[in-house]
């Protein structure tokens, strides 16, 4: 059924809510294994009150990042978890003005009939899971979609199933009072060169489109999280940020309608450094370009925080400083005002890259 005016004016204004300028999403939504393995980089075990205390630094300073952030996505788990005084994160992140987030999706699949390719999972009870969730404190959602480059991929079965399923994900929340992010993204593993992502990102974004319209998706109450357009991890061409710029807002041009409000990039592997270089570099391109350009990274947002923290209780202030860092930093890129400052350095130069990436 259709929605309400008044429901298409709630996820109006919470999308623009959270691209308001100068504003991007952290994205804090590693599900268990993922943390695990982020967890293990700094040699902490992975256990429930770990990823609590965790999550605990980034939002024990949600105050101090709310000129940068204006969404957190969160992991099931994280949405009913508290602060040591028994403050629900929840309400810590509402308070400061950020609107809290949650992802839906169950992870990646394998997509029978096709050659090593992925569906995602997660769209059974998802009515119910967001009803929940909406009574529970959050306004929008995420549900991401993997396609992978090679000779054969992405087919068009998975560029079909995927966008299929990306749209029929947006229509279930929208009706129950979240924004969808609509991820699909296009992984960098490959030695293909700038070009190659682009024609293959065009392509995702045109299928993704097409299936939202089919599902009659209301546009201006979606954000779109896409892959910037980079070449392969292992392609030996360099391209300048400038160049990357240039591609990945000319495939956005050609496919995404300006009625949705904001393209939120993930970080997909890049550096920190990276990640908000090409942020500014899209940022400051000299042409029209309809939506808020902004950050919904993972990775990107939280490397240097982890590698200060080191899981320790007297490294929580240090591991808050380099989280503000980013946070700072990328909120200059969406404006096109990045300009590097001493101190952004540790972690901010290293690759993130995970080949073949799960979240
Ligand atoms: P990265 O920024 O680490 O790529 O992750 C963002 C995300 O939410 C992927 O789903």
């Amino acid at each position: 059924m259709p929605l309400s005016e008044q429901q298409q004016k709630e996820l109006i204004s919470i999308a623009h809510h959270i691209v308001a300028k100068g504003k991007g999403i952290l994205a804090a939504d590693e599900s268990t294994g993922t943390m695990g393995k982020r967890l293990a980089n700094i040699g902490v075990e992975n256990t429930e009150e770990n990823r609590r205390q965790y999550r605990q630094l980034l939002f024990k300073v949600c105050n101090d990042v709310s000129s940068c952030i204006g969404g957190v996505i969160l992991f099931e788990e994280t949405l009913y978890q508290k602060s040591d005084d028994g403050t629900p994160f929840v309400d810590l992140i509402r308070k400061a003005g950020i609107v809290p987030g949650i992802k839906v999706d169950k992870g990646l699949a394998p997509l029978y009939g096709s050659n090593d390719e992925t569906t995602t999972t997660g769209l059974d009870g998802m009515g119910d899971r967001c009803a929940r969730y909406k009574k529970d404190g959050c306004d929008f959602a995420k549900f991401r979609c993997v396609l992978k480059i090679s000779s054969h991929k992405p087919s068009e079965q998975a560029m079909h199933e995927n966008a299929h399923v990306l749209a029929k994900y947006a229509a279930i929340c929208q009706y129950n009072g979240l924004v969808p992010i609509v991820e699909p993204e296009v992984l960098t593993d490959g030695n293909h060169d700038l070009e190659t992502c682009a024609r293959v990102t065009e392509k995702v974004l045109a299928a993704t489109y097409k299936a939202l319209s089919d599902h009659n998706v209301f546009l201006e109450g979606t954000l779109l999280k896409p892959n910037m357009v980079l070449p392969g991890h292992d392609c030996t061409t360099k391209y300048t940020p400038q160049q990357i710029a240039e591609a990945t807002v000319r495939t956005l041009k050609r496919t995404v309608p300006s009625a949705v409000p904001g393209i939120t990039f993930l970080s997909g592997g890049q550096s920190e450094q990276e990640a908000t270089i090409n942020l500014n570099a899209i940022n400051q391109l000299e042409t029209t370009k309809p939506w808020a350009l902004t950050f919904s990274y993972g990775r990107a947002l939280q490397a240097s925080v982890l590698e200060a923290w080191k899981g320790k209780a007297e490294l929580v202030a240090t591991g808050q400083k380099a989280y503000l860092t980013r946070a700072q930093a990328n909120s200059q890129a969406c404006r096109g005002q990045y300009q590097q400052v001493e101190g952004d350095q540790s972690a901010a130069g290293k690759s993130l890259f995970v080949a073949n990436h799960q979240y």
